[in-house]
């Protein structure tokens, strides 16, 4: 009876850690409760996480510029704080901003307080910043918690997902994969992820460089074709 007692606390040991973090994911991204992943509009949601980066940031926003494109970017909080310019600028060419947590941290490893400190400060470096509080919030790598869903829903965040995305955070496939599958991208609502910062240890640090240089393809095409781009939640 006391080896049984021992072998339920060792397996709900390692259950609840699992409830908590990877099984609430599945959960929550199979059902699309409480997550937007596609839009119900015509057009096409670029969006642009990890960022701000000094150059490659900069240069996304002067390609979207010239092809007068608003996007979406979920920055970093600690990397916004150090690029406040960048984020004046996205601010005052139309584009919208959201959370992508303080530090690039998986929701897994966090608890509910340590989540909620992560949305609150980037929220008040981003309000401080551009004077406007943001209520998009896209946690990294798409990974929640069991506290994500209550903790957004009290602070009145909309969490966006994505519907496609071409694994542009890796050189090889910007260079394969990218132009083809952005150019099969419907225009029916659909949310494309890219990132504008490769320095992330999964990622390459000179991917945004390439994938900005398919994006300018695309949006050629997609500009000339009449593509309409939109955001995910307007005001
Ligand atoms: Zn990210």
């Amino acid at each position: 009876m006391r080896k049984r007692t021992i072998a339920f606390a060792i397996a709900s040991l390692c259950i609840i850690p699992l409830l908590y973090s990877v099984i609430a994911t599945v959960v929550i991204r199979l059902t699309g409760f409480g997550i937007v992943k596609k839009l119900n509009r015509t057009g096409i949601a670029l969006t642009f996480d990890d960022g701000p980066h000094p150059v490659f940031t900069e240069k996304l926003l002067d390609l979207l510029k010239k092809y007068n494109v608003r996007a979406t970017f979920f920055v970093v909080g600690e990397k916004a704080k150090m690029h406040p310019a960048l984020l004046k600028r996205m601010h005052a060419e139309g584009h919208q901003i959201g959370i992508h947590h303080l530090q690039h941290t998986s929701s897994w490893r966090l608890t509910p307080g340590r989540l909620k400190k992560q949305l609150v400060e980037t929220e008040q470096i981003i309000h401080d910043i551009t004077g406007v509080r943001p209520f998009l919030y896209r946690p990294p790598w798409g990974f929640m918690n069991a506290a994500t869903i209550p903790l957004a829903r009290s602070r009145n965040y909309r969490i966006i997902i994505w519907s496609h995305h071409f694994k542009d955070w890796k050189v090889a496939s910007c260079e394969t994969i990218l132009l083809e599958g952005l150019r099969q991208v419907p225009e029916d609502g659909s949310i494309i992820l890219l990132h504008d910062d490769g320095t992330n240890p999964s990622a390459d640090d000179e991917a945004p460089d390439v994938m900005l240089s398919k994006l300018q393809i695309y949006l050629e095409e997609a500009t000339a074709k009449g593509i309409p781009f939109i955001l995910p939640i307007l005001n």
